[in-house]
């Protein structure tokens, strides 16, 4: 009787309830895994993060799970150091280094400026978010990864941030040098979607920078017409080729869409971290014209 509710529900379009099922974490490839793996035997003794990482839904056309800790980790590449792209004629400058006059937030008190740099609280799980609203775009942002002496157990509170266009989209911010997470989360993912193509992540306390091709998605009334597409470049490198986001920012979950307008405000993350300040500089973003 189940199945055939569930059959019925995926038929009339609730595929979602369908494919979200977690399943349990089976201890002998926990223990298998932790084998191979000891750097993570810490974080992965937490049940909750084992659950997410080992137990998560299965991702559509994908052999991983949601945050799949399995899913292979994509090879480090060294990018060097430079990091500088001023903002062309036609850019909206969002941060110069002076101040947030073209931003808001719930928490905005939580964002401090000093030395030409913009840095999260780390106290309060919160969004800076644009006054403007954009929909198409290139978006260039400068970001710093804090030194952090005792590194937290859970690799996702090492230097979490992140660039969400619309405010529903991440491309990850995360440390990315001895801080092994599920490929999908880490620095160049776009977030629970798809791992970056290499790890071109730089180490704590050196400038880097992310370059980011975005293309809203469309919606006929509750429907998606056309999905939402990406193209990162993080430090020279590209790390997601046009990639097809299959719904908004998600953890631990399958994405899907809700339908919502065309142009919304570009947010970066305060993940509200102890000890985990992120630092910004030079952000700009170009309006680009429907495609
Ligand atoms: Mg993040």
């Amino acid at each position: 009787m189940k199945k055939t509710i569930i059959l019925a529900l995926a038929t009339a379009g609730f595929c979602s309830l369908a494919v979200q099922a977690q399943d349990t974490v089976d201890p002998a490839e926990l223990q298998r895994i932790v084998a191979e793996h000891p750097a993570w035997a810490k974080w992965l003794a937490d049940p909750k993060l084992a659950q997410l990482t080992l137990a998560g839904p299965k991702m559509p056309g994908s052999p991983w799970r949601a945050d799949d800790i399995r899913r292979p980790q994509p090879p480090a590449v060294d990018t060097g150091t430079h990091c500088a792209a001023p903002p062309p004629g036609d850019a909206d400058v969002l941060f110069d280094g002076r101040n947030l006059d073209k931003w808001t937030g719930d928490h905005f008190e939580e964002w401090t400026v000093k030395d030409g740099v913009v840095t999260t609280g780390a106290h309060v799980y919160n969004f800076l978010k644009t006054k403007a609203s954009y929909g198409d775009a290139q978006i260039h942002v400068e970001f710093r990864e804090p030194h952090q002496p005792h590194p937290p157990l859970n690799p996702q509170y090492h230097g979490n941030s992140g660039v969400f266009p619309m405010g529903l989209y991440e491309v990850q911010i995360l440390d990315a040098t001895n801080n092994e997470t599920y490929p999908d989360g880490m620095v160049g993912a776009i977030y629970t979607q798809s791992p970056p193509l290499v790890n071109a992540g730089r180490p704590p306390g050196v400038w880097q920078c992310y370059d980011i091709v975005f293309h809203a998605p469309h919606f006929d009334g509750d429907k998606v017409t056309r999905p939402a597409r990406m193209t990162v470049v993080l430090n020279g490198v590209l790390v997601q080729d046009n990639t097809v986001l299959i719904g908004a920012t998600v953890h631990g979950k399958v994405a899907s869409y809700t339908a919502h307008a065309a142009e919304l405000p570009l947010a970066l993350q305060d993940h509200g971290n102890p000890d985990s300040h992120v630092s910004f500089r030079n952000i700009w973003i170009r309006r680009l014209k429907a495609s």
